[in-house]
């Protein structure tokens, strides 16, 4: 199967990795709506919501909240959205729940700087 998210879970190819264990990983989209838009992903390869196990799914949004607290506190953001996209609207065929921050003001940061804002 030639999916991408099965290949960062794999470290086949790179990413900016934020959160990593033996069944979830999160790291940062590569083409970010806000600065510092995270992706989280089950390592193992499930394509949906319809797919997805009550097990892993409530683990993935245990996650979710220690990561959106980690956002908030390392990138001063006044917020977070969480999202997932089924459907024709999923780009993407490997679930993943996308956590965006919310910011009062205009912020422009580039990827390598919020990657070390958010690891430091
Ligand atoms: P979807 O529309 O499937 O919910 O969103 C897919 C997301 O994955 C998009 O926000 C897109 O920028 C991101 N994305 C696609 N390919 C890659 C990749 O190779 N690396 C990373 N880090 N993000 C990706
Ligand atoms: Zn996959």
């Amino acid at each position: 199967m030639d999916c991408i998210f099965c290949k960062i879970a794999n470290h086949e190819i790179p990413s900016k990795i934020v959160y990593e264990d033996d069944l979830v990983m999160a790291f940062l989209d590569v083409n970010p709506n806000k600065p510092g838009h995270t992706l989280i992903v089950p390592k193992k390869h499930i394509k949906d919501m319809d797919d997805m196990d009550d097990d892993t799914y409530l683990y993935i949004f245990k996650i979710a909240k220690e990561i959106k607290n980690k956002l908030i506190d390392k990138l001063n953001c006044d917020g977070i959205q969480l999202c997932q996209n089924n459907g024709d609207c999923q780009e993407v065929k490997h679930y993943h729940l996308h956590l965006i921050p919310y910011y009062n003001s205009t912020i422009e940061m580039d990827i390598d700087t919020i990657y070390k804002k958010i690891m430091h």
